[in-house]
Parts: structure tokens; C-alpha cells; sequence
């Protein structure tokens, strides 16, 4: 028999052609091979039982990695289909894709699913696995293959076997179950050891809304059952923490069918949105931006010049007026270059650096909108910087200085970086995407940050950094974002005279770092449960009066914490205090201030804090001192 050579961390052995791929993998290292899923031979994950017909580089692929849950969770897609046949053997089953987390698989059965039927699946599901039957892999040609379904009735399969371009096709079975697939898979049904179904949605058959329907049942699976209940866990966690419930709960904004995907924001939302802005605003002077003002409705001529009509005309709202075609902008870039364009500007003036918070509109489909994370209507941190090639380090060196100091005001402290690179359709000229990606690689470097390289994620006019933020529920947000533009400056045309009295092309910048306010709101509110930051809460205090007596008191600690420049409701009702108290803290509001008789004839307050604590009475002037110097902007 022929052999070949297998090896695995400086490892090297020879084994007969044909040797199941975990085999050779356990005579490199019986430790490493203890407990695989699969196996990853070359660059391909394969089955354990794979028979290796060539020389290969071997890799233990654990269940708990990122491919052992691939294979896990797309394993779990074949057992729910079995116990699904099992049980309703009129459905007919269509495809069984993995997801993030979990798994789904589109089945054809007239009768829709109900919650029982879920019960007594993952009951069936949990006997197959007790059966703990063999996975096994085999080959077959096409024909064969397509009698085989079209004698199960599954008629779905047929369909999709007669669209595979090659002449036989790979079928795994587990018990009576088989299906098509290319695997891998697990060695055993046995080695599903934490599955649930969560939830049932309607698909069309081919994704085509023409086809026939068909009923999506959704699963999760995960390694241990730890695993699985920690990611139940988080699900609830999230559902608590959706920005959607909290921002009507907390009275912030509302998503209304007259305008879809363009949130009006109530009096509290207002408020939080009004001081974002006003502290990017405050530290606009220190780091050297002015502010602009730019029409919201131009000719698409300004997008015919900036490259956005052909890249971008569909997620635009186009309208045609005096004969003119015109259009609401998704974005500020093009407008700045003209405003950069209508004078002469000397190299002595660099770096501009125009910041723009004007709404924005795209275009996005109804289907995709969702909250505030996914808008037609926007609003961003905007900035556009113009400057030398000389002034390009030391700029983006000031932008992640300012990325850093804004994080760190939010206690966003597990940031990573990304470097996204030049996209297959692109503007501009290869020799400035290169100098661009060579300086952002630069800039990331001198900074100290990490990164990862996500090659032709760009945008089609330049390369970006992304810096993204880990929230508590260990979901990455890319926030700040920064980009080189290689195109918008040559195709506006724009100069600068440069010492020589030369004229010269300037380098240009876009960059955010809150990004766009909508989402950011939605972040921070789910990230903080809704409990803000004191300088950031719509209410900063309530004032909480214990009896009648109280009541002109009560309203002068109001409207002394008010004249001092802080957000103060009162609560005068005739409730008991416990109820206040659950009713201030169910709405996040940082402190109640307690009034009584005492308080009042002592002229102190009883505050206590968002998170339960009572704290020790104080003079009202001190408690005011206290909390001013608290809600500072930072
Ligand atoms: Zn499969
Ligand atoms: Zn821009």
C-alpha cells in the first residue's frame, strides 16, 4: 500500500494511504488527538474517519473552537431534521446552513410548528443523540443519488443534487437519517451534548418570495451545556438590554410608520443626543476643528463628480426638481470638497479640518431597518480633514489620541483595531491606496494597538482603520473609523499652493468617532442597561418628598439644583416612599434626594444612589457641591 507523510507541530510520521485522518493524527500525538472533533488536514476541516489519500499537515480542530462549533452546530442541523422526519414524516426537508450561534434548517411542511411540536423535537433530538449512532460519510453518483431522494419523496433535494456541477455527490447518514452534504461532521450523534431549538420563522424556497413557503426552525448548540446556558443567558440578558425596549421605557425616542427608519427623538433622547454632540463639540477647539454648515440638498451633479452616483445612487433619495435632478445627501464628504474647492487655499492653512454634525439620509431597505442601529436618518461626529502629505502622520497620530480620550471618557476600555484595505472596485490610483494603507498600518503601529487586516474592506474611495469596542455582552461595535480618501480630491479637482508656489493635490481625511449619534445612542444604552453616566442622564436627580409637610422644601432643593445647572425632577406625590423610589429606579435615574421633616428643618437632604445605597444625610449645599463636580462633562 502506498504511504504518505503526515505531520503536526514539528512532528513527522508515514502512514499507509487510506488511514483515517484522526488515526494519523493520534500516532503524531495521542494528547492533541484526545477529544477532536474533526480534523483540519491541510487547510481543509475534514471527519475524523476521512481517509488521508495524500501528504498532509494536521491540525486537532476542539469542539470548542470556532470550527469544532461549525461542525457541532451544522451536525445539529442533520439531528433536528431526523427527529423532524421522525415525528412528521410528511415534511420534506431543504437545507440545513449554520448561523452565528447556532444552526437553522428549512423544512417543507404544510402544517405550521407550534411551540409542543418544539417539545417533542428536542425530546426526539435527545434520543438520537442517547443512540449516539455513527456519522458516516459516502460517495455517490449524481443519478443514484437523485433516485435514492426522489424515492423519499424529497423531492427539494432532487432538485438541489441535479444543480451540483459534479458527477457524484458526498451523503452522510446517522441511523435511517441521510442527507446530502459535504461535511464534515461529527464522528457520532452522541457528540452533541448541548442543543436547543429557539425560534421558527418563514423562508421561501431559494430564498425567492415567488417560491413555495417554507417554515425555518432556528437551534443553538455549544460545546458543553455550560456553554449553552452562559449563551442563554446573554440571549435574555440582551432582550432586557435592547435599546429598542429601553428607549421607549425610559421615554427617548419612537419609530413611527409616517417616517420609517427616522427616529423622532422625545425630550429625554433630545437631551442625551444634544450633550453628545456638545462634548465632541468641546473638544473640537482643543484638537483644531472648525465647524461647518452644508446644504442637505444638492444637484447629483456634486455626486457625479465625487464618484457617489454610480457607487452609491440606490441608497439615495432622489427627486427631480425645476428639471434638475437632485438629491438628499447620505453623506458630508462631497459637499466639503466643494466648499474646500470655491477658494484658493495657500499650504500655510493646512491642515483644514471641516466637522459637520448635519443629518444625513440613506436610503436603506425597509426590511433591514431596525431601532436606532439601522436608520434612514442620521447624524455623525463628521469631520474632513485637508492637509499635506507631510501633515498625514502626525494627523491620524491626533485622530487616535482623540479616539483614546473619548474612550476613555465612556469606560470603553476593550477596543480593537482593524485595518480595512482596498476593495476590488475602487477609485483612484494604486500608488495613493498603497501610501494610504502604508500610513494607517503606521499609525496603528507608532499607537501601540493590535490589529487585524481585513483585506477589501474598505470603502471604494480609500482604506479605513475601524476601532471597535467590546460591550458587556461581548458584542464589537466599530465605533471611531478613519479614512484616507484616494479619490474625492483628485476628482474635485482641489489644490493648495505649496511653498515652492506650486500647486499640489491635498491629502484628505474622513473620519468619526462616536460615528453615527443614532447608533451610538443604541450602544451606549444597551452597553449601560440604560444607566448613564451622570453628565449624561436626561434626569440627573429626583427629589423625593416623604410627607405633605415636605413639599415646599422639596421644591426648593428642586430649584436650587436647577438654578445650579442641573437636570432635577420632584416627586410630590402622595405615594410611599418605596414606590418612588422603584418608580426613580426602574427610569435609571442617577440619585433620588429624600426629603422628610428632618431634612427639612435641618436644611440637609437623604440622597441615595441609582444602585440601591443610602447614603448619610448632608447639608443641600454639600450634596450640590457633590453632584456638580460628578456630572461634569468630561
Ligand atoms: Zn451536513
Ligand atoms: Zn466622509
Amino acid at each position: 500500500m502506498a504511504s504518505i507523510t503526515v505531520s503536526f507541530d514539528g512532528r513527522q510520521a508515514t502512514v499507509d494511504a487510506g488511514t483515517p485522518a484522526v488515526v494519523a493524527l493520534k500516532q503524531l500525538d495521542p494528547e492533541a488527538a484526545r477529544g477532536v472533533i474533526a480534523v483540519r488536514a491541510n487547510e481543509r476541516v475534514v471527519d475524523v474517519s476521512r481517509p488521508l489519500t495524500a501528504d498532509a499537515v494536521l491540525a486537532p480542530i476542539a469542539p470548542d473552537s470556532p470550527e469544532g462549533l461549525e461542525v457541532l452546530r451544522h451536525s445539529s442541523a442533520h439531528l433536528m431534521a431526523q427527529a423532524v422526519k421522525r415525528l412528521f414524516p410528511e415534511t420534506q426537508v431543504t437545507i440545513g446552513p449554520v448561523v452565528e450561534n447556532g444552526f437553522y434548517y428549512d423544512f417543507k411542511r404544510d402544517t405550521p410548528f407550534t411551540p409542543e411540536d418544539f417539545e417533542r423535537i428536542e425530546a426526539e433530538m435527545k434520543k438520537i443523540t442517547k443512540a449516539d449512532f455513527k456519522v458516516t460519510r459516502e460517495e455517490m453518483p449524481k443519478e443514484q443519488a437523485i433516485a435514492l431522494f426522489r424515492e423519499m419523496g424529497e423531492h427539494y433535494k432532487c432538485e438541489i443534487i441535479a444543480g451540483i456541477p459534479d458527477d457524484t455527490v458526498s451523503l452522510y447518514r446517522q441511523g435511517e437519517f441521510v442527507d446530502l452534504c459535504r461535511g464534515p461532521h461529527v464522528p457520532s450523534t452522541g457528540r452533541i451534548k448541548a442543543v436547543k431549538l429557539t425560534s421558527i420563522a418563514g423562508a421561501y424556497w431559494r430564498g425567492d418570495a415567488a417560491n413555495e413557503q417554507l417554515q425555518r426552525l432556528y437551534g443553538t448548540a455549544w460545546a458543553t451545556p455550560q456553554d449553552l446556558e452562559a449563551y442563554l443567558k446573554r440571549v435574555e440578558e440582551a432582550k432586557q438590554r435592547d435599546h429598542r425596549r429601553l428607549g421607549q421605557a425610559l421615554d427617548l425616542f419612537s419609530l413611527h410608520p409616517i417616517a420609517p427608519g427616522s427616529p423622532f427623538f422625545h425630550p429625554k433622547g433630545a437631551t442625551v443626543y444634544n450633550l453628545l454632540v456638545q462634548y465632541i463639540r468641546s473638544l473640537y477647539g482643543r484638537y483644531g476643528y472648525t465647524e461647518v454648515i452644508t446644504p442637505l440638498i444638492y444637484k447629483t451633479d456634486l455626486w457625479k463628480t465625487s464618484g457617489h452616483y454610480d457607487a452609491f445612487r440606490e441608497d439615495m433619495f432622489l427627486m427631480s426638481v425645476d428639471e434638475d435632478e437632485y438629491g438628499v445627501k447620505p453623506m458630508n464628504c462631497p459637499g466639503h470638497c466643494y466648499l474646500f474647492g470655491t477658494r484658493k487655499h495657500s499650504y500655510r492653512e493646512l491642515p483644514i479640518r471641516f466637522a459637520d454634525f448635519s443629518r444625513l439620509h440613506r436610503f436603506e431597505a425597509s426590511g433591514t431597518l431596525a431601532g436606532l442601529t439601522r436608520v434612514r436618518s442620521m447624524a455623525q461626529d463628521d469631520a474632513h480633514i485637508y492637509c499635506t502629505p507631510d501633515q498625514l502622520d502626525g494627523e491620524l497620530e491626533r485622530f487616535v489620541e482623540m479616539t483614546r480620550e473619548v474612550y476613555g471618557a465612556f469606560g470603553f476600555d476593550r477596543i480593537e483595531a482593524s485595518l480595512q484595505t482596498r476593495p476590488e472596485k475602487f477609485l483612484g490610483r494604486v500608488e495613493l491606496w498603497e501610501e494610504a494603507e502604508a500610513a494607517l498600518r503606521r499609525a496603528l503601529e507608532r499607537a501601540g494597538f493590535s490589529y487585524t487586516v481585513l483585506p477589501g474592506e474598505g470603502a471604494f474611495y480609500g482604506p479605513k482603520i475601524g476601532f471597535d469596542f467590546r460591550d458587556v455582552l461581548e458584542r464589537s461595535w466599530t465605533l471611531a473609523t478613519v479614512q484616507i480618501d484616494c479619490a474625492m480630491p483628485e476628482r474635485f479637482g482641489l489644490e493648495y499652493v505649496t511653498p515652492e508656489s506650486t500647486t499640489a493635490t491635498p491629502v484628505m481625511i474622513h473620519r468619526a468617532v462616536l460615528g453615527s449619534l443614532e447608533r451610538f445612542i443604541a450602544i451606549l444604552l444597551e452597553h449601560t442597561a440604560g444607566a448613564f453616566p451622570l453628565w449624561l442622564a436626561p434626569v440627573q436627580a429626583r427629589v423625593l418628598t416623604l410627607t405633605e409637610r415636605t413639599e415646599a422644601y422639596g421644591r426648593e432643593v428642586r430649584d436650587r439644583f436647577e438654578r445650579a445647572g442641573l437636570r432635577v425632577e420632584l416627586d410630590d406625590r402622595n405615594e410611599k416612599l418605596g414606590f418612588k423610589v422603584r418608580e426613580a429606579q426602574l427610569e435609571k435615574i442617577p440619585y433620588m434626594i429624600v426629603v422628610g421633616d428632618k431634612e427639612a428643618e435641618n436644611r440637609t437632604v437623604a440622597p441615595r444612589s441609582r444602585t440601591g445605597g443610602n447614603l448619610d444625610a448632608v447639608p443641600l449645599e454639600t450634596f450640590l457641591a457633590r453632584m456638580l463636580e460628578e456630572a461634569r462633562m468630561p
